[in-house]
């Protein structure tokens, strides 16, 4: 007896690999382009560029390119909302059938066009606008996650500096005055600043994007850091502490980087690269990693290539120029601290033990520099860091191994999220000044502060559309090479 479906699954398997994985890949690629290229292309046709940092360019005045504006466009405002089911996690796939059966019809005329003006490296950021809805649904986040990460943005805009800054000690700004606990001691105001614009730009406000109201505050944000940044021979330095320095620059590397590539403003463009040219010559030439100073001798440590890793990717995501020969070179350092064989688990150094939160920088960074999702070291990787799950208090662990387990995605992501998401919400501060705000006791925590670990609470519930998953979009770009 042999039931039609069997027969038909026989068939199916009986199949040869590349055919089912192009099968595969073409339904997948129907799924994605219907978020990227239809609506990049209404994005393309509505949006009216208007510059936004033309004011206060004492710093870069000079070293803008005036042709580059007219490369921008928004495509990272690209895809559509949709509801949010009652409880996204228990069916995050079907949360696409509207979007496929809204749109049946393949319309090649539209793709040609797209192809030809879109720029597929900005596609990164591609879920920040306004489709991130779809993609909040998708990927297991909630009406709750959306409401903490609301609340989280009011607390941060609430704790700006009158000159657009924010400090580690929020408690100094005039509307605080001390009524929120848990000041951080850093003094760095690039990478508070840079702290506090992250989770703006991971909403997918930018000056030119978002609710109005919060386009000023990141406007004036990226104003103090494009003017807080030093312009040396060597690139534009955001080093303004002398403890751990390389850390701040980093750091505020990312923000600007990230705002770059969403507003495509020619100043902070050209600011981004100049930051990333920095980073390179930081690079420690004889590991090819980085310390808390440029260039240190002593050896790179994993934290440090972190930050650093993720804003030279950033950059070369908006269009910058990043030689590989940088990654090259810092992958040299990464084989130096794996700990196992082949790459699973990472070391601070060479001559520690491997922790978690390492590990996770590790195959983060071996993600962005070019792992694929069936490298046998990722697979054991995110075993590993699905064993150990969410931390209840590192902040800094979950920050990185979020992201890892995200663009991972599967059944391993609804898990971590599942562990995750509802007890970080649960923990964000709903009283009095501190409403919007997270902080407890852990790793690091009381380094940054309050404004820290709401940075980071924030990123990690803004994870469903902050950065689109790396090896969905890895297949959209190889199969349609958009230049
Ligand atoms: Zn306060």
């Amino acid at each position: 007896m042999s039931f039609p479906n069997r027969s038909w699954l026989k068939r199916w398997t009986s199949l040869p690999g590349y055919l089912i994985s192009i099968i595969v890949h073409a339904i997948l690629m129907l799924v994605l382009l219907h978020f990227y290229l239809p609506n990049s292309f209404r994005a393309f046709q509505e949006i009216i560029f208007q510059p936004g940092f033309s004011e206060n360019s004492d710093i870069f005045e000079n070293l803008t390119d005036p042709s580059a504006a007219s490369s921008e466009q928004a495509s990272f405002a690209a895809v559509q909302v949709v509801a949010i089911p009652a409880n996204p996690m228990d069916f995050p796939h079907e949360a696409m059938l509207p979007l496929l059966t809204q749109r049946p019809q393949w319309n090649p005329a539209a793709s040609e066009q797209v192809s030809s003006s879109a720029d597929p490296r900005l596609s990164a950021f591609a879920g920040r606008g306004d489709g991130k809805g779809a993609l909040l649904a998708l990927y297991g986040g909630s009406e709750g996650s959306e409401r903490a990460v609301t609340l989280g943005l009011e607390w941060l805009a609430e704790h700006q500096n009158p000159n657009g800054s924010w400090h580690y000690d929020f408690t100094r700004c005039p509307q605080c005055r001390g009524k929120c606990g848990n000041p951080g001691p850093q003094t760095s105001s690039n990478s508070a600043t840079a702290l506090a614009i992250l989770p703006f730009l991971g909403a997918g406000i930018t000056p030119k994007h978002g609710e109005p109201r919060h386009r000023q505050v990141v406007d004036r944000g990226l104003k103090f850091l494009l003017q807080n940044g030093r312009l040396r021979p060597e690139g534009l330095s955001f080093i303004d502490s002398t403890i751990g320095p390389m850390y701040h620059h980093g750091i505020t590397a990312i923000a600007v980087c990230e705002a770059a590539a969403m507003t495509q403003d020619p100043q902070l463009k050209e600011a981004a690269q100049r930051a990333v040219d920095f980073i390179r010559y930081a690079q420690i030439p004889t590991d090819g990693g980085w310390r808390y100073e440029p260039q240190d001798r002593s050896g790179g440590d994993t934290s440090m290539i972190g930050w650093q890793i993720m804003a030279l990717k950033s950059g070369q995501m908006g269009g910058l120029h990043v030689p590989n020969e940088v990654f090259f070179k810092a992958q040299r350092f990464l084989d130096s601290v794996v700990a196992l064989d082949g790459g699973a688990m990472y070391k601070y150094k060479s001559d520690r033990d491997a922790t978690p939160a390492t590990s996770s920088i590790g195959l983060l960074c071996q993600m962005y520099m070019g792992w694929n999702a069936d490298h046998p070291s990722l697979i054991r990787g995110i075993e590993y860091l699905s064993a150990e799950g969410p931390d209840r208090d590192n902040l800094y662990y979950n920050y990185y191994a979020t992201q890892v387990m995200h663009h991972y995605g599967g059944e391993t992501w609804r898990r971590w999220n599942q562990a995750q998401r509802d007890p970080l919400i649960t923990r964000q501060s709903l009283e009095g000044h501190e409403r919007g705000s997270w902080y407890f006791d852990g790793p690091w925590n009381d380094e940054g502060g309050r404004l820290y670990t709401t940075s980071l609470a924030i990123m990690i519930l803004e994870v469903y559309y902050r950065h689109l998953p790396l090896y969905q979009q890895q297949a959209v770009e190889s199969e349609f090479p958009l230049d």
